[in-house]
């Protein structure tokens, strides 16, 4: 036994940042928001979005399946390279669960495996100079 550890306590000079910690970081969509966002209208309008000044790389480079912005192509491609961006491929081929699927697996109606579905990472155009 060496020395006792200490819990924070009144007498802890440290401030703790409780702040910090809970707020909310920048909360990503849900998975099956993004599915709804891979339907092909919906991802063309978000691959192509108006340059916005207000969002990381004026709105101009997305990654569809992670809901997230890249300040430019370069950010972009490695992100795609990334276990987080592979990671969520795999998540995002199975269906998004619905109600009817609940009601078959429920026993109401024949059941249906859950389905999977391709996922690709978005085409970026590579002529870029
Ligand atoms: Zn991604």
């Amino acid at each position: 036994m060496g020395k006792s550890k200490q819990v924070g306590n009144h007498k802890s000079g440290k401030k703790k940042h409780i702040a910090k910690t809970w707020k909310t970081k920048r909360r990503t969509k849900d998975l099956d928001q993004i599915h709804a966002d891979m339907i092909p209208g919906n991802a063309a309008k978000l691959l192509k979005q108006e340059v916005d000044y207000d969002v990381t790389g004026s709105a101009q480079h997305y990654c569809l399946h992670c809901a997230r912005y890249f300040v430019d192509l370069k950010t972009m491609k490695e992100h795609f390279k990334t276990k987080v961006h592979k990671k969520r491929l795999k998540k995002l081929r199975e269906e998004p669960y619905t109600q009817a699927e609940a009601e078959r697996a429920a026993g109401m109606g024949s059941y249906i495996p859950h389905k999977t579905i391709e996922v690709h990472t978005q085409q970026v155009e590579e002529n870029m100079d």
